[in-house]
């Protein structure tokens, strides 16, 4: 009769076919794997975005020395 689940990410239930049972400090819960996917997603562009701006802050701080040195010539 009940083939869904409560998922404690969405406060919500789905079906138990859209869910993963995940163990959590508090015991098996489930959580739909569109929150996890989406979870994951949102975390991989953190990620690559953090990775870009400390390149570019890199890049920024090179350029900016090699400015102070031609400036010295
Ligand atoms: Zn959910």
């Amino acid at each position: 009769m009940s083939d869904t689940e409560y998922c404690y990410h969405c406060g919500t239930r789905h079906p138990r076919t859209e869910m993963r049972q995940i163990e959590t400090k508090a015991g098996k819960r489930w959580r739909c794997i569109k929150s996890i996917e989406a979870t994951k997603r949102s975390t991989a562009e953190r990620d690559t975005f953090g990775k870009r701006v400390s390149a570019e802050n890199k890049a920024g701080a090179q350029s900016k020395a090699r400015l102070m040195l031609n400036s010295n010539r």
